[in-house]
């Protein structure tokens, strides 16, 4: 054997080795999380004793209390709260809405079940009664601006059933939500009224938050139910002059103290260097959060509890990071990055969890070619635990600023993603419809990701 061929032996040698210790070690982890019941049974008390917990609401006071706990019972070696002002928007009394003929006889009225967009005001306190103008798409709004001072507008975003993903149909449909107050209330409209942003065969409205543009008047909108939507829209769409009754108490207090809450593993080797895993504790007002986000939140909180429980010491610092206001004004995700970068820590990777609790498919990367070349030689250990792909493009909102602020290579776990918007921001999204193993092996895939990334860097 020549020299050449002998070290190319080696090498090969020493690399099907780490593989098999390295498939070991992974297994060893997800027998951890797969016959621990932590991971679930932080969602249930985060969802069951604590709820709604959006920002500066008395639910998130509640939820970094929990968040602490956990993270200290999970056996983080440090555990501490990094304050940041969060805004504190309000729904007050339940939003109300219904339409008809101006003096109610051709159109009996006919109630909706909608939520006012986070971050919308309100109505006047009487309500507004106004004749709606059905706009199917912003080009639309553009030709028939004419038509818009002093009426509702209600928009038909149509959530995509063609897109193979579905964040791609929310992103579409949700830009109606996000912008289509200020694009209407240019044009003199007084208020808006949405589709919910989803598929689902129900009527459960589903709130998200609007971004006003302050070079117009900030008019309220609202999400409808989609069978509300859909009977609405066909009375437009018959030609019927309909008038539309809607209330709402929505208001800005001022803003709030929220933290977010971080746990630590210190790094045996590389102490002040960082890697983050976190999701988000905030969540909206009409349900549990139990997809959105509390199961990001319980996942990163497995990734910790499950290395410590099987002994590993990372060399990195391991950060649990619970991150505080991702709905309604990213002020934790911000916070995080610019205080990382203030003092000049240095962040090795960043992992987030926020698309629900469902089967783990894929990570999306947010990385160099090099670093993505080298993470793709380990999928095939990863495919036996449902996890087949990992594609470029990745992260997640809440670690986007240290991808930004300080080049922090990302990803971001990819869950199936068929229900997930059924389910988002609206009632149903309760511990009840979390599957405990779906749960598992989201949080089992993150574990052996952070485990791979702080052994062999990147
Ligand atoms: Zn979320």
């Amino acid at each position: 054997m020549n020299r050449f061929v002998w070290v190319m032996a080696l090498l090969v040698f020493q690399s099907a080795t780490a593989q098999t210790d390295d498939s070991g070690f992974l297994r060893k982890i997800a027998d951890n999380v797969l016959s621990s019941n932590a991971a679930y049974e932080n969602l249930r008390a985060l969802c069951k004793t604590v709820g709604p917990r959006l920002a500066g609401s008395s639910g998130m006071v509640k939820a970094e209390a929990w968040g602490q706990k956990a993270l200290r019972d999970a056996g983080a070696d440090k555990v501490w709260l990094q304050e940041c002002a969060v805004p504190n928007w309000v729904r007050g009394n339940k939003d109300e809405a219904w339409y008809s003929s101006k003096d109610g006889k051709t159109i009996k009225k006919t109630p909706m079940d909608i939520l006012a967009l986070g971050n919308s005001m309100g109505t006047d306190p009487k309500g507004i009664f106004l004749p709606a103008i059905l706009i199917n798409d912003f080009n639309e709004l553009e030709a028939r601006k004419a038509e818009l001072a002093g009426k509702i507008v209600v928009f038909n975003n149509i959530f995509d059933p063609k897109n193979l993903s579905t964040f791609k149909s929310y992103g579409e449909s949700g830009a109606y939500r996000v912008r289509g107050a200020s694009m209407a209330a240019k044009y003199g409209a007084k208020a808006v009224l949405v589709r919910s942003i989803t598929a689902s065969t129900d009527n459960n409205p589903h709130t998200g938050s609007l971004v006003y543009d302050t070079a117009y008047p900030k008019i309220p909108a609202a999400a409808m139910g989609l069978k509300d939507a859909d009977a609405l829209i066909a009375r437009l769409k018959a030609g019927e002059e309909v008038y539309v009754f809607y209330r709402s108490e929505a208001r800005f207090l001022p803003d709030a103290v929220g933290h977010n809450v971080i746990g630590e593993l210190t790094g045996s080797e590389f102490p002040d260097q960082y890697i983050t895993v976190g999701g988000h504790l905030d969540s909206w007002d009409p349900a549990e959060g139990a997809h959105d986000d509390g199961a990001g939140c319980v996942h990163s909180i497995e990734v910790l509890r499950a290395l410590k429980a099987i002994g590993y010491k990372p060399r990195y610092t391991l950060r649990v990071v619970l991150f505080a206001n991702e709905e309604n004004g990213m002020r934790g995700g911000n916070k995080y990055a610019e205080e990382a970068k203030a003092k000049g820590e240095k962040h090795v990777f960043a992992l987030e969890s926020d698309a629900g609790g469902f089967t783990p498919r894929s990570f999306g990367f947010t990385a160099s070619l090099d670093q993505l070349r080298n993470m793709r030689a380990w999928v095939s250990l990863f495919e036996p635990y449902g996890v087949y792909q990992f594609n470029a493009g990745g992260g997640g909102a809440d670690i986007g600023p240290l991808n930004r602020l300080l080049g922090t290579p990302m990803a971001g776990l990819n869950p199936d993603n068929s229900r997930y918007f059924d389910l988002h921001h609206a009632r149903g999204d309760v511990f009840e419809n979390v599957n405990k193993r779906e749960l598992d092996f989201g949080a089992l895939n993150m574990a052996m990701l952070i485990y791979m990334v702080d052994k062999y860097g990147l």
